[in-house]
This record gives C-alpha cells, structure tokens and sequence, in this order.
C-alpha cells in the first residue's frame, strides 16, 4: 500500500505514521525526520535545512523533491509500500511525486487528510517533547511521561522542538494554510483523497485509519 497523511503541523501525522507503519509492515518515510537527522550532520546542506525549519517556513521544492525520491527509489519502498509523512506538502510536489510514482511503476493508494482545529494544534504543538534518544514522542498533558523531561522507554531527555515554540507554530500554520488548500483541491480532483478528523485522541484516529483500510482492502 502508498499513503500519504496530509494535515497541518500538529495533527498528529508522525504519530499515526508511527503505529501504521508498524502494523502494516510499511516503510514510514518523514520529511521532516530526515531533514532534522540531517540538520545535526553539521554539512552545509544540514545547515540550510536547520535554518529553514527554525524560521517555520519550507523547503524550496527541488530540495524537498530530490531527497524525497532518492529516498523512493530504495528498494525496500518498492517491495513493501511506503507511507508518507509531511510530504507533499505543495501541489507542486505532489505533481513531482506522482511523476516519479509514474515513472517507478507505481501510484498512490490514498491520501488521508486529517482535518484539525487551530486550538487543537496549538495546544498539541506547544506541549509536545521529543526523546533525543529514541525519538519517542510525548505531551507535557495529553501523553505526560511517568518522570517529568525524561523518556519512559530509554531515559533520554524530552527537549521541545526549536518550531514548536508558540510563534514559529503560528508562523508554520500560516505557511500550511497558504501552501496547502490546492493541495487537498489537487488531491480531491484525483479521486484519492478521504478525510478524517484530526481533533481525535490517538488511539479513536488510528481505530478510523484502521478502519478506513481495512474496509477498503488496501493491506
Ligand atoms: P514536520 O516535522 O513535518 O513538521 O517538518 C518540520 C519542518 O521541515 C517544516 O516546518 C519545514 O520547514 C520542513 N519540511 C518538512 N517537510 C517538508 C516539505 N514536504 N516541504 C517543505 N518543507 C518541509
């Protein structure tokens, strides 16, 4: 199966991914992941990545585009699937992108837009810390760890993303509201695009995705 989860910063994309992944033996394929792992490997390109991401704002498109499909073109997406997570992220990618599905001999199955509100993001954003160990993702309220700052799975430290201080989420908001409405037109025109309400708690969204696939035998 090809998925991509469309929705706003903060609708909880990198966590279903995460689950979905894993259940349905899919490779998880994040942009914005790659683009963080890259940003500490202190070359010049992870640098303009870090600088990008800090202000809020995207990444040019033919950046975006050329990591993305290298990325595709592995192996193991072929043989398993992939699920994508924060791309595309403009029409323009998401033309790139059925291009070089086209050209590999493949297409996407589903888009899934999760539809999210302004005051759910925000409190969502603000509260989130990230294991720098693992990677694991928590909530200060809604997914509080067992000891304040540190990881439940591996003691690492929780740290808040540098983009999801208050400002820069708006910032990120504002940048996804421009970009992003042609996307879902673009999307909706292609007859692959279902929504599904990103205000849900986790565990009742991944019941609807679950749902949603298994009903439409795409695994
Ligand atoms: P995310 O973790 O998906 O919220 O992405 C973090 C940041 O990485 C975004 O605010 C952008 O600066 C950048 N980014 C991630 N994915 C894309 C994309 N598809 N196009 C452009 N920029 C991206």
């Amino acid at each position: 199966m090809r998925l991509v989860l469309l929705g706003p910063p903060g609708a909880g994309k990198g966590t279903q991914a995460k689950v979905l992944s894993g259940k349905l033996s899919l490779v998880h394929i994040s942009t914005g992941d790659m683009f963080r792992q890259a940003s500490k490997s202190g070359k010049e390109l992870g640098r303009k990545l870090a600088d990008y991401m800090n202000r809020g704002v995207l990444v040019p498109d033919e950046v975006v585009n050329q990591i993305v499909i290298e990325r595709l073109s592995e192996a193991d997406v072929k043989d398993t699937g992939f699920i994508l997570d924060g791309y595309p992220r403009t029409k323009e990618q998401a033309r790139v992108l059925d291009e070089a599905l086209n050209d590999m001999g493949m297409h996407l199955d589903v888009v899934v837009y999760m539809k999210t509100s302004k005051k759910v993001i925000l409190s969502r954003l603000t509260g989130r810390r990230i294991c720098r160990q693992c990677g694991s993702i928590f909530h200060v309220q809604n997914i509080a760890p067992k000891v304040p700052g540190i990881c439940d799975y591996c003691d690492g430290e929780l740290y808040q993303r540098d983009d999801d201080k208050e400002d820069t989420v708006l910032k990120r908001l504002q940048v996804y509201q421009d970009q992003t409405k042609e996307l879902i037109d673009y999307y909706t025109k292609n007859d692959v695009l279902k929504t599904v309400s990103g205000d849900l708690e986790v565990r009742q969204l991944y019941d609807v995705l679950y749902e949603l696939f298994g009903s439409e035998r795409l695994i």
